[in-house]
């Protein structure tokens, strides 16, 4: 009987990571507003299920997701009293369930206002509602010209609606080269939100994710919507720079990735000068060989873009991939390191020895953002939490 069966590969979630980059992002926005944790993608791939409890061991009450399904998730996850949010998309027919379990959601319409308030009197349980407004980004959130009005429901409705936040999104705060429209923005937020500033019990207003979080101070205002950053990642080289900046030392604006990505040397195999290696015509070994083939292609997350141009760590040493990448395999040449054999492990992403694999480099190589690829890591590799 099989109890219990290898996957081709592993990541491992380092607490203390997190722990640094949730401390610096604390200290970055002072203590008064609340982080809230993005974790939509199944936390930026980092695995929902493992993800979650982790942040609530460093104090993080209150998740965003994208959608119903992913709330579900995060439910399930959840080992504190921790508040969820979807700021996405929400079918009418999920809403009685959204209300019914306390989740937080984004509206945006006035046919959505209405119906929330129609379900939760209906259900005897107050819809938490987060109003998201227009300000230029042109996703979504309510057009000023109806604004007016869906206060006015909201209002109307109180007993059935909680008004929880009062949002907007930035569209792009980590160019600076979009830093007009950004402007032009947070002048229009502020405008909008006047008028509820002064109410007894006022939402909670919020607009800025990772980059606005850690370079505008005007948008942290009452809750930061943090993804990137605190899986340690800076969202641009502007962002970086900006911190750099005004940092005393570069070392106090330093952030740690949380993921690593290992697996092991599948088969070691010598190849002759002129041998091409795996599919077609991409790859002449240009010497005598030693090939090692590694059991994870794109069908395991690991992007087909790296072919002929990625890096994996294999005994503390770099060692180029070759050849294309395949679904389920890569090749990697280490002729230049001795001893290589079966069972090796390989470093993906992460640190080996004096070496490391960052995720920034899987976007040098292609149009990909670093979000982008850990987003697409599957959900079936197994995740561990380590120190
Ligand atoms: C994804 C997302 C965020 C988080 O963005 P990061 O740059 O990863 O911090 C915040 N708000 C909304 C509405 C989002 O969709």
């Amino acid at each position: 009987m099989i109890t219990e069966v290898q996957h081709s590969s592993r990541l491992e979630l380092s607490q203390s990571a997190l722990k640094h980059n949730l401390d610096f992002l604390r200290r970055t926005i002072g203590e008064h507003p609340v982080i809230s944790v993005v974790v939509k993608a199944n936390a930026y791939g980092h695995g929902v299920e493992q993800f979650v409890p982790m942040a609530e061991k460093c104090g993080i009450r209150h998740f965003a997701v994208a959608s119903t399904g992913e709330s579900h998730q995060v439910l399930s996850s959840l080992t504190a009293d921790s508040r969820v949010m979807i700021m996405s998309i929400l079918h009418d027919s999920d809403i009685p369930w959204v209300i019914e379990h306390g989740i937080e959601f984004y509206v945006f319409s006035l046919r959505r206002i209405k119906l929330a308030a129609e379900i939760a009197s209906k259900l005897g349980i107050p819809a938490r509602i987060h109003l998201e407004v227009e300000t230029g980004g042109n996703r979504t959130g309510i057009e000023q010209a109806k604004l007016k009005e869906a206060l006015a429901v909201i209002h109307r409705e109180r007993k059935h609606l909680h008004l929880i936040g009062f949002c907007t999104h930035l569209a792009g705060a980590e160019s600076l080269a979009a830093k007009f429209r950004i402007d032009k923005q947070v002048q229009m937020f502020e405008r909008l939100r006047k008028p509820l500033m002064n109410r007894n019990n006022p939402p909670l207003f919020h607009m800025a994710s990772s980059a606005a979080s850690l370079i505008r101070p005007e948008c942290r205002l009452d809750m930061v919507r943090t993804g990137t950053v605190v899986y340690g990642l800076y969202p641009s080289p502007d962002v970086y720079n900006s911190m750099l900046l005004n940092a005393r030392k570069p070392e106090d604006v330093r952030l740690r990735r949380v993921i690593s990505w290992k697996t092991n040397v599948m088969q070691v195999r010598q190849v002759d000068r002129d041998e091409f290696v795996g599919y077609g015509t991409s790859y002449q070994a240009p010497r005598d060989s030693m090939i090692a083939v590694i059991p994870t292609g794109y069908g395991n997350g690991y992007p087909r873009e790296m072919s002929n141009r990625g890096t994996v760590l294999i005994r503390g040493r770099r060692a180029p991939i070759v050849g294309v990448v395949n679904m389920n395999m890569c090749f990697a040449d280490v002729t230049h390191i001795p001893d290589v054999d079966f069972g090796d492990e390989v470093v993906l992403v992460g640190r080996q020895k004096k070496n490391e694999i960052t995720i920034r480099s899987f976007s040098d190589f292609s149009s990909a953002l670093n979000t982008e690829f850990l987003s697409r890591l599957p959900a079936d590799i197994p995740r561990q939490v380590v120190k």
